[in-house]
């Protein structure tokens, strides 16, 4: 093999949860990524480790980064196909699809999350309750593996190793090339709307009665006491068909996420600030224009709000839980809250659309989220929340929280364990493995 593939680096979960000193490789070339695969028994893919659990990080072996393919592999203007290197960003792979008025909707949230990242944890964007999951555009996948070679997977061919692929962090394999089917968007302006609304019952109720017009819509709510719990602000964004525009590059500055050495947010700072975005918010016109990267990617530009947890970071869970357990949930919630005072700094909602198979985050169901300073308080108050999951039907993603244990994660995960099988099945020797799929026995 050619010397210097490989480098030694120290490198952290999103959450900062983990860290280790890791081996990585960066292959430009098919060859390469064969020969270092064959190399190494543990293997583990990595985009831009932008998940906020350890699912692109691995202490063994070698760290496999496909961030230099990147490349356009064909387009296909009348079948709205495009065939893209699964180490593309979104941004880059927006920037050639918009000139033509096209996409893909179902995008996660930052603008260097890379095609092979989203597709394997099966991301979704602020319209999921409509479009779902990136699962719904995908056409077909070229992967390699180890011992089993390069594989072409879809619906008619390989659909075994397929399904166990999308959403399966990385387990079956590199994804080297993804094919997707692309949708007509009229514009890249959109125009946003915001109402304001006193609790989450309001706001159950705004959902039900908009979401068949409008594709894009979520919530922020504030989560910072129990006397204005759930009081907040609902955002419908709308492609803008009467803007004219002439769509031009989007720039993009990397390496925006840098920890201050010292934790801005703690319960007083949270309050305020929400206090204050609350109130400024419904200072502002009802209904604006907006331009993509502010609604598509709306943590770009505000990556303060991580940096400001400092070098700790911060622990997230992202629920989706049937609309009709939601009140009762949400009320249990509220008892544990009384009693361990966690220090929440965000609380968004949104539904979903879907089908929960394997490890997919998934289903018909609200989408709700909270992200929690890392404190004794809020360690303690989640774990009691982790026993809530069985008894309202919860599924707790795993892309987002890297604390979920091998027993909450069987007991939600229906099909984790056929999941599990099927993937043995394909690979003895169990090849690619993460931190976070030991954790999970995976
Ligand atoms: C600010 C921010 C906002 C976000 N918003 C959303 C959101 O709105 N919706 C949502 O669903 N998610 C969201 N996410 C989570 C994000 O979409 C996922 O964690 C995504 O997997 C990150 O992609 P990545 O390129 O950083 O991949 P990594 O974090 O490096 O890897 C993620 C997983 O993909 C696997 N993987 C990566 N590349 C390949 C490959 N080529 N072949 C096989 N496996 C591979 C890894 O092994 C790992 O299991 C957000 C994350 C951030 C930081």
């Amino acid at each position: 093999m050619e010397k210097n593939i490989t480098e030694e680096k120290k490198i952290f979960s999103f959450d900062k949860s983990f860290s280790l000193n890791i081996l990585y490789a960066k292959p430009d070339k098919y060859k390469q990524l064969e020969e270092i695969s064959r190399q190494f028994d543990e293997i583990v893919n990595t985009g831009s480790n932008l998940s906020y659990s350890p699912l692109g990080i691995n202490q063994n072996g070698v760290s496999l980064e496909l961030k230099k393919f990147n490349r356009i592999i064909d387009f296909n203007k009348n079948e709205k196909t495009i065939t893209v290197e699964a180490g593309m960003t979104l941004i880059d792979f927006l920037n050639f699809t918009l000139k033509k008025n096209l996409w893909i909707p179902q995008l996660p949230g930052y603008p260097t999350i890379t095609i092979g990242g989203a597709v394997s944890a099966n991301s979704h964007g602020k319209s999921c309750a409509v479009h779902g999951t990136i699962r719904k555009s995908i056409k077909s996948i070229l992967l390699f593996h180890k011992i089993n070679g390069w594989m072409i997977l879809s619906e008619e061919e390989n659909k075994d190793i397929f399904d166990l692929t999308v959403g399966g962090l990385g387990l079956t394999g590199t994804i080297v090339q993804v094919t997707f089917n692309l949708t007509h968007i009229e514009n890249s302006i959109f125009r946003t709307k915001k109402s304001k609304v006193s609790n989450i019952q309001e706001c159950e109720k705004f959902f039900v009665k908009s979401y068949k017009d409008t594709s894009f819509i979520y919530s922020w709510h504030r989560a910072d006491n129990l006397n204005n719990f759930g009081e907040g602000i609902i955002y419908e964004n709308f492609v803008d068909n009467e803007s004219s525009s002439n769509f031009q590059n989007f720039k993009i500055k990397d390496n925006k996420f840098k920890p201050l050495p010292l934790p801005f947010w703690n319960s007083f700072s949270i309050s305020i600030i929400n206090f204050i975005f609350l109130h400024y918010s419904r200072l502002e016109k009802r209904e604006k224009k907006e331009n993509f990267l502010k609604v598509i990617f709306p943590f770009y530009g505000k990556e303060s709000y991580f940096n400001f947890f400092g070098r700790k970071g911060f622990l997230e869970i992202q629920l989706l839980i049937d609309q009709k357990n939601l009140q009762n949930f949400l009320e249990e919630f509220k008892k544990l809250y009384k009693i361990f005072k966690p220090s929440i700094a965000l609380f968004s909602l949104k539904n979903m659309s879907g089908e929960q198979t394997f490890l997919r985050f998934e289903d018909n169901k609200v989408c709700v989220t909270f992200d929690f300073i890392k404190n004794k308080s809020s360690l303690s108050f989640m774990n009691e929340v982790d026993k809530l999951y069985t008894k309202y039907d919860i599924l707790p993603s795993v892309v987002k929280d890297s604390r979920i244990n091998k027993d909450v994660f069987y007991k939600t995960y229906k099909q984790a364990s056929d999941f599990r099988n099927k993937l043995h099945d394909f690979d003895k020797k169990r090849s690619y493995k993460s931190e976070a799929s030991k954790r999970l026995d995976l």
